[in-house]
């Protein structure tokens, strides 16, 4: 029996993340979903939002900008198509992508623009409200 996890956030860039630890929340698209070791198998598409996890005492948060998770017992595996550490968030950035994804929105001249703002909108939202949890 695992009596941890093993929890990895990968990006197409680099490994934000590889630690062992005693839980993970994480938002599928059906929902938030928690992981304790031992889990059963599955896979599941992430939204943008955030994950969280703790080893030990301490709570922990990422940024995770959408993708997959595979959950097995003893392993969580995120693939993502961009994640930060709370620590790693730069605010001024992403205060600076909300107020260009508002501008955008409210331009837009057709749909695709739209969508395309308001996922960049969700992604800065998503990386404010993380960012606060440091
Ligand atoms: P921006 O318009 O500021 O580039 P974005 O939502 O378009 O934001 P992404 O395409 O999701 O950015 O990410 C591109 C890369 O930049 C990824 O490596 C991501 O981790 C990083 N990144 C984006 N915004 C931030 C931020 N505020 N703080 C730290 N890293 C960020």
């Amino acid at each position: 029996m695992a009596e941890k996890i093993l929890l990895e956030v990968v990006t197409p860039e680099k490994k934000v993340l590889s630690e062992q630890v005693d839980i993970v929340v994480a938002p599928g698209e059906e929902g938030e979903f928690g992981v304790l070791p031992n889990h059963i198998p599955f896979l599941t598409k992430i939204k943008v939002g955030e994950l969280r996890f703790r080893v030990g005492g301490a709570a922990r948060y990422v940024s995770i900008m959408g993708g997959y998770a595979e959950v097995l017992p003893d392993r969580v595996t995120i693939l993502a198509t961009a994640a930060e550490e709370a620590t790693e968030i730069d605010v001024i950035r992403a205060k600076a992508a909300r107020e260009r994804a508002e501008r955008r929105l409210a331009e837009a001249k057709d749909r695709l623009e739209f969508v395309r703002a308001q996922a960049a909108l969700q992604r800065a939202l998503a990386r404010l409200r993380v960012a606060e949890r440091r």
